[in-house]
């Protein structure tokens, strides 16, 4: 069986009906019959899901305005981009949604704080509402082979929150995926980032920008081939564009290379997020949503410049 490849989408590639245009063409551009892949909340939709919280917990403040906002701007992205069944469909589910975010906001309202788990509920509704609209969009076009399913990550990924941030539970999280996917599926999954559950079944999230985090997770669930991580630059740059002008990508990267640039700053990849990745050894690339024909950069066990000699390696230029 063809092994998994599992792309991970960030918000801004998922910012507009073009975004989402674009994000097919690329998972329809992948022969592979088995990919996953995993979705960050539109643009900003995160960030505005904690504001209701915070406008919650102000005294005076008025908060349905912003959540009608909210629910607008995904209506709007729905209706350019499926049939009017799904559409309608997509509509009932995100006001019943923000019927809930309502209920729990005018609970805050009332107490004049939040609790984690209620700010994790709300915060994890953008990821929800992209894929299940993404997903319908994906199938309606009809350019890729097999199933597309839905999955919702907060029935897969169990975590138990400690001093490290949460921790996958390997075993339970396999088991959940085993029984969501049926055996012999061929096709695209679509996954929720950023959500999941704690061990006593309570919502949680993988922390901010924890999509990538999801992303590695469901390349360990699945075996995957590869990982791509799929952002707004080309790759992970020599230096930072804004300081030195004729920063490159980088080709190619180890895995401890690549977390020693994050811990110097470098927005490579956290280096939490790939621990799954590199603990089953599989390669993560940094590609640019908005530039594919762009090979980005590679990070592995092994990259070929351990292993060409200097004569045959290829300079970062040249592959440009
Ligand atoms: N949407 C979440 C956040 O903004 C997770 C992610 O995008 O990675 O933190």
């Amino acid at each position: 069986m063809d092994k998994w490849i599992v792309h991970k989408f960030g918000g801004s590639s998922v910012a507009d009906a073009g975004c989402f245009r674009r994000v097919a063409e690329i998972i329809e551009a992948s022969p592979n019959p088995h990919e996953a892949v995993v979705l960050s909340a539109c643009r900003g939709v995160t960030d505005a899901l904690l504001g209701l919280v915070t406008l919650a917990e102000t005294p005076d403040a008025y908060f349905p305005s912003a959540v009608e906002a909210l629910k607008k701007r995904h209506v709007e992205l729905a209706r350019g981009l499926v049939s009017k069944a799904a559409f309608d469909t997509y509509r009932e589910q995100l006001e019943r949604d923000c019927r809930d975010i309502a209920g729990m906001l005018q609970t805050v309202r009332l107490i004049r704080s939040s609790t984690y788990s209620m700010r994790d509920v709300i915060s994890g509704y953008g990821e929800i509402w992209s894929t299940r609209l993404f997903a319908p969009f994906l199938r309606e076009r009809g350019r890729i082979k097999g199933d597309v399913l839905w999955i919702d990550a907060r029935e897969v990924v169990i975590v138990e929150w400690g001093s490290l941030g949460p921790a996958v539970q390997w075993a339970v999280s396999e088991a959940n995926l085993q029984r969501l996917v049926p055996a012999g599926f061929a096709g695209r999954l679509i996954v929720t980032g950023f959500v999941a559950t704690t061990i006593k079944g309570i919502q949680t999230t993988l922390g901010r920008n924890g999509s990538d985090f999801s992303g590695s997770i469901f390349g360990a669930l699945l075996n995957a081939a590869e990982i791509i991580i799929w952002t707004d630059v080309d790759g992970v740059l020599s230096a930072d564009p804004r300081l030195v002008p004729n920063a490159e990508v980088i080709d190619q990267l180890s895995y401890n290379e690549a977390m020693e640039l994050a811990y110097f700053g470098a927005k490579v990849i956290h280096p939490q997020t790939m621990e799954p990745a590199v603990a089953r050894d599989i390669p993560i690339f940094i590609r640019n949503t908005f530039a594919p024909q762009k090979r980005g950069t590679l990070i592995c066990a092994n990259p070929y410049r351990r292993s060409r000699s200097r004569a045959s390696r290829p300079s970062i230029r040249s592959r440009w």
